[in-house]
């Protein structure tokens, strides 16, 4: 969100920057038909200074307009009057005087003033002077072009100029761009060094957050194993049935807390350590991970069914292969369905083109479609049955991403829910 911000005040300052240039053009360019006026009436040319005179004013007043903000306005303003100005004026004037050259700066012109979000109208104010240009040199059009009279010193002459100052605009236009380009290039310079430094700083601070979480939930591991302990001996100590009850609800507290805290530990494992490639052999993997479950309540009463297709180990990462069978395994048993008879799990696992396949299913309660959307969340608990951290499947994606790989469950409630992994291995 940060960034997103950072860019789009960026993106202000090059509009910004576009829109005050442009004011600046329109006074240059004023300027230069200043002089052109002069030349025109020192010559005599009235007719032709009076058009200068109104093609200044025009300018003048484009650039008044962008100082008014209205920056849209001005540019469309000026570019439509001056290409009709420049109509006009070439109709009045041979066609050697070369008005006509004055058509490829306002093509530069349309190109440079509107920016990456004003294409339309960018391609539009190309297009005009360059139809009107193709008008004024192929049909020969021009109404009004004997009521000029320009001797042939004078037909070079204005020629020249014309020649010189569209030039002189043309290069204006293309270091109008020119700047644009020098500008963003330099921001987005200094933006690439901001966002490297506010990365390195998020990176460390989230591996000193890492490190806090992971030795602060380790350091409240011990206390929370003599509190069992303590609990357990104080049991001996009384026979009165309720204050055995009280015992045996702190018990499942502290053991609800220790799962939070491996919970946590876990995913802090997953986050601060590299990936590790070593031997793994799908089979015994998965009978420890259900000796490791089989004290959870109701585990005793399913049918656990693993099937290998490959007897060969393959290269991956072990630890977290561990994490996420446990976790899935471990929410199988949990969301068993209590009024079917026949409970199972399987683990179906298969190698095939460079990935593992693991499909870990159950014939338990179900996630309706509104949760499958979310049980992979943090914290996310799909039923009141839940008495976890909502954790689970959330370090479990993270595993698995971590590993580059995919996960998405199918589920129909009552029905059971298949977790589908792959994961990339050597
Ligand atoms: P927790 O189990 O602590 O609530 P998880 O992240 O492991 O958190 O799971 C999120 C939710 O997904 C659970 O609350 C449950 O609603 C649903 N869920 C996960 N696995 C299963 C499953 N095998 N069968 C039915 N529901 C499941």
């Amino acid at each position: 969100m940060f960034r997103k911000k950072l860019n789009s005040d960026k993106v202000l300052d090059a509009i910004e920057r576009r829109n005050l240039l442009a004011g600046k053009m329109a006074l240059s360019c004023a300027g230069l038909v200043c002089i052109h006026f002069l030349i025109d009436f020192l010559n005599g040319y009235y007719q032709s200074a009076t058009f200068d005179f109104f093609i200044a004013a025009a300018l003048f007043s484009i650039y008044k307009i962008n100082r008014l903000k209205y920056y849209l306005a001005a540019k469309i303003w000026g570019l439509i009057s001056m290409n009709l100005a420049f109509l006009l004026y070439a109709c009045i004037v041979p066609k050697e005087v070369g008005i006509f050259l004055y058509y490829f700066p306002l093509m530069a012109a349309s190109s440079a003033l509107f920016g990456p979000a004003e294409k339309k109208l960018r391609y539009t104010f190309i297009a005009l002077p360059f139809a009107l240009l193709l008008l004024l040199l192929v049909p020969d059009f021009g109404i009004w072009k004997e009521y000029g009279t320009y001797s042939a010193p004078d037909t070079k002459m204005f020629f020249v100029i014309n020649s010189i100052s569209s030039g002189i605009i043309m290069i204006m236009c293309i270091d109008f761009m020119q700047k644009l380009n020098e500008t963003s290039e330099e921001q987005l310079q200094q933006l690439a060094v901001e966002v490297k430094a506010k990365n390195e700083d998020l990176e460390k601070t989230n591996t000193e957050l890492d490190r806090f979480l992971y030795s602060t939930s380790h350091d409240l591991r011990s206390p929370l194993s003599s509190i069992k302990g303590l609990i357990n001996i104080a049991r001996y100590d009384t026979a009165d049935k309720k204050i055995l009850g009280y015992f045996n609800m702190m018990i499942d507290r502290v053991n609800h807390l220790e799962n939070f805290i491996k919970d946590i530990i876990d995913y802090s494992k997953n986050a601060r350590t590299e990936l590790r490639q070593e031997a793994v052999d799908f089979k015994s993997l998965i009978s420890e991970v259900i000796d490791n479950l089989k004290f959870i309540e109701g585990a005793d009463r399913i049918e656990f069914t693993n099937d290998v297709t490959n007897d060969h180990p393959v290269q991956a990462d072990k630890g977290r292969l561990s994490i996420i069978l446990t976790n899935l395994m471990a929410n199988a048993i949990k969301y068993h369905d209590v009024r079917k008879e026949l409970r199972w799990i399987r683990v179906n696992v298969s190698n095939s083109n460079g990935a593992v396949k693991l499909i870990v299913s159950d014939n338990g309660s179900g996630i309706s479609e509104e949760h499958q959307q979310r049980i992979f969340e943090m914290f996310y608990r799909g039923t009141l049955q839940s008495n976890g951290s909502g954790l689970g499947l959330y370090i479990v994606k993270q595993a698995v991403e971590k590993m580059q790989g995919s996960i998405h469950v199918e589920s129909k409630p009552g029905d059971g829910a298949s977790f589908f992994i792959s994961v990339p291995v050597s």
